[in-house]
């Protein structure tokens, strides 16, 4: 695999951004300089071709490019762009799917990436409890900012120790969010006694897609809104990876338990930035777009066209086509492929996923909660997904982490993944 011109614009890149590459998670090996996605393929600057499973970490749940998307940003935009006062006509469109759709949804606000979102529901709940502190989960991810960025893959010796994610977090924040194991109701139950009338919110990916694919055992997101129930405090799913892309209302919907809040971004535009905070009224009336509302939300960029038109787009496919339906089937096609050659290779190995998403633990049994990825072998995967590039198959760079499958993607993709990764394996195990 040729990656010469790659190389050159890295080594370019590094003199003018720390890195190279604009977002943390991006600095991995080998390092290439994409230039064209189209569908489920994408392009290097080297012309090399890859079958494209990270989606870029999630939002492209109908593919690369996707020319009715597109098309209907380039309509908004030859008309309109941002007024800064008053509303658009694409932001009302875009608010009333997501109320129809989505069941914790009775309003809605739109802001610019999943880490506003959190931020915003995480201050609204303190606003609305008059209570500092929160719950996350060991391993979830909720965004950069200072509530929600510690214990996120922590070093195994970090767990259950206090782990900042980055240098310069105020201690008040990091000491305000308590971490619990998820999975673990007593842990969550233990806790909230232990702060009993201090905790605002419990915030959680409802499928902990940040380290894969760790299905909620029966009862567990149940038990949650019991507890929040019971002890005044605010449940927010943090629905940016699961919304849209589970079911057109979320996880929420197929599990069948409403939170309070809800954030959302990724597939709800299809790789275009956008993302939303949604919930209850009487808690979204707190905010202060509403005369006599006490809690800041702003933004010059909310509610933008290109967002919010590929928004509509993005909703409009997926009520109109059966966009659920067959990245459903093909997923489900990708994991039992993956457990068959899995069983003729006789490597005791955990396929994970639901839906669209899939994940190879290389451990032998079913992970519950992220202390259990200890067991993983991380190195083994690492070697795979560098071999699975060079013969275009493009993965996520940690197996803790998960793969996409598209609206794009068709069954000969799939078939011809499942030929590769057989292929590579039998070569890596010889
Ligand atoms: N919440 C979840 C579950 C996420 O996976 C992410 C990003 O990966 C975020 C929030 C933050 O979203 P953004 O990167 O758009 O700020």
């Amino acid at each position: 695999m040729n990656t010469t011109r790659s190389q050159e614009l890295y080594a370019k890149a590094n003199l003018y951004t720390p890195g190279g590459v604009h977002s943390a998670t991006r600095n991995v090996e080998p390092h290439l300089v994409f230039t064209r996605g189209e569908g489920a393929y994408i392009y290097d600057a080297d012309g090399n071709k890859y079958l494209d499973y990270q989606a870029a970490f999630g939002p492209y749940i109908l593919g690369h490019n996707h020319p009715y998307v597109n098309n209907k940003v380039i309509e908004a935009i030859s008309r309109t762009d941002m007024f800064g006062v008053g509303s658009t006509d694409l932001e009302i469109i875009l608010s009333e799917k997501i109320v129809k759709h989505v069941p914790s949804a009775d309003q809605v606000l739109l802001c610019n990436s999943g880490s506003e979102a959190t931020y915003h529901a995480i201050r609204l709940s303190r606003a609305v409890t008059k209570r500092n502190k929160i719950i996350k989960f060991q391993g979830c991810y909720h965004g950069w900012h200072d509530y929600v960025a510690r214990n996120m893959l922590s070093a195994w010796d970090m767990i259950g120790k206090r782990d900042p994610g980055s240098a310069g977090m105020l201690d008040d924040a990091i000491d305000n969010t308590l971490v619990c194991t998820y999975n673990d109701l007593e842990d969550v139950e233990r806790t909230l006694k232990a702060n009993e009338g201090e905790v605002a919110a419990i915030i959680i990916e409802p499928i902990p897609h940040n380290i894969g694919c760790i299905m909620p055992q029966p009862g567990f997101l149940e038990g949650l809104r019991s507890l929040c129930d019971a002890n005044g405090t605010i449940l927010i799913f943090d629905e940016v990876i699961t919304g849209f892309r589970h079911s057109i209302g979320g996880y929420q919907q197929v599990a069948g338990v409403t939170p309070d809040l809800t954030t959302m971004g990724k597939a709800m535009a299809n790789g275009y930035p956008i993302a939303a905070i949604a919930g209850k009224k009487e808690l979204m009336e707190r905010f202060n777009t509403k005369p006599g509302g006490d809690c800041w939300f702003a933004g010059t960029y909310n509610g933008h066209a290109v967002g919010t038109a590929a928004s509509i787009a993005t909703i409009e496919l997926m009520e109109n086509e059966p966009v659920h339906e067959h990245i459903f089937r093909l997923g489900e096609k990708m994991r039992s492929g993956l457990r068959e050659i899995h069983n003729r290779l006789d490597m005791d190995v955990f396929v994970a996923g639901f839906g669209s998403v899939f994940t190879t633990y290389f451990m032998n049994f079913e992970p519950k909660h992220y202390a259990e990825l200890q067991h993983n072998d991380a190195d083994f995967y690492v070697k795979y997904r560098h071999k699975l590039i060079e013969r275009g198959i493009y993965k996520m760079p940690m197996n803790i982490k998960r793969n996409h499958v598209s609206y794009s993607h068709t069954d000969e993709d799939i078939d011809h993944t499942l030929d590769v990764i057989e292929t590579v394996l039998k070569e890596m195990l010889n």
